[in-house]
């Protein structure tokens, strides 16, 4: 009688590491966490900030997307690291008071250049609190859902949405008592796209730093 060898590249692993926050994926590769720096103009409490970040992370673990939350409060307790320049993998997510659209319906914008490029977006928070009591929503919820779709244009770029699941253009009742239950997801094509797209800028960041290795012997 034999036994069943667990397949290890299954699963999935969270290794805190010198460099970051890194996911083994399951080819063996690690991915290292993409950084979101959130301008929280509107206010939003530590609370409910905080809980919205948290189920943020679940959504992309699910996709197997490492995320690293930096939380730039205001302009008098800045973190020093909100100054930096952004690097490839990381990305600006404000929180706004008020839509910047005409219509109610919309959340929040991805700002991309034509080639599908592209590192901030703004949350509408005004069009959150309106619709925070449907379908057993919640601020936290909605706020999750509509950071994690906004991020999702920005690594996904050009043609993010999909009929289906975080990335649809538009939410039915259904999918806010999904939101609601923390179960809206990213579909599996969009979270491959979203690691190779990472995998990319990882590749590109290590060539970049062997190019500016020098020998000192
Ligand atoms: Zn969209």
């Amino acid at each position: 009688m034999g036994f069943k060898l667990k397949t290890l590249s299954a699963l999935v692993l969270i290794l805190i590491t010198g460099a970051g926050l890194t996911l083994a994926q399951a080819d063996g590769r690690n991915i290292t966490a993409i950084t979101i720096f959130v301008y929280n103009d509107a206010h939003v409490s530590h609370s409910e900030l905080a809980a919205a970040e948290r189920q943020a992370s679940l959504v992309f673990r699910e996709a197997r997307v490492p995320i690293a939350w930096l939380n730039c409060v205001d302009n008098r307790k800045m973190s020093e690291d909100c100054h930096r320049r952004l690097q490839p993998n990381e990305f600006v997510v404000r929180i706004v008071p008020k839509g910047q659209t005409s219509s109610d319906l919309v959340f929040g914008v991805a700002f991309l250049a034509e080639d599908g490029s592209g590192k901030y977006s703004d949350v509408f928070f005004d069009r959150i609190e309106s619709t925070r009591h449907e379908e057993g929503s919640s601020i936290a919820s909605l706020l999750s859902a509509v950071t994690a779709h906004e991020v999702g244009h920005l690594l996904l770029g050009s043609h993010a949405h999909s009929p289906l699941g975080i990335m649809a253009p538009l939410w039915t009742k259904a999918d806010l008592r999904r939101i609601g239950m923390g179960a809206l997801r990213f579909t599996p094509d969009q979270s491959s796209r979203m690691r190779e797209r990472i995998q990319e800028w990882q590749t590109h960041a290590d060539t970049v730093r062997l190019a500016n290795v020098r020998r000192i012997d």
